[in-house]
């Protein structure tokens, strides 16, 4: 498999590598959007979100957790978001399972969600067809 996180799990790219463990690496990002953006990643193989195992999600959402407040800490940084884009619509460009932790600055300028104000002005607060439809 032409997996760019599986070569770097494999250590067949070069990475900057801030933790590790037997089942998650985490390291920097190589297009970073703030000082400090960096990603964790199962090593296992999975395309996104929807891929993983429940088991494999909580371990994943603890060390995120652990993780990211420390990130934020050593760079100092005001803040900072989680996020994980799952599908090419959504941003996903790497079909490895990443979730990104990118430390926030006070007036960093990043506009994280890309948000399209006229689009989202369209938009029904409501979605009923969600209602009570969540397993
Ligand atoms: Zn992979």
């Amino acid at each position: 498999m032409d997996c760019l996180f599986c070569k770097i799990v494999n250590k067949e790219l070069p990475s900057k590598v801030l933790y590790e463990d037997d089942k998650f690496v985490c390291f920097m990002d190589i297009n970073p959007h703030t000082k400090g953006h960096c990603l964790v990643i199962p090593k296992e193989h999975a395309e996104n979100f929807t891929a993983l195992d429940n088991d494999t999600v909580g371990e994943f959402a603890k060390l995120v957790h652990r993780i990211a407040p420390q990130v934020a800490g050593m760079m100092k940084a005001d803040a900072y978001n989680v996020g994980m884009n799952n599908g090419a619509a959504a941003g996903q460009v790497i079909g490895h399972v990443h979730w990104h932790i990118i430390p926030r600055y006070r007036n960093d300028g990043l506009e994280y969600w890309g948000i399209n104000e006229e689009e989202v002005s369209k938009l029904d607060e409501r979605f009923t067809e969600l209602d009570g439809k969540i397993k």
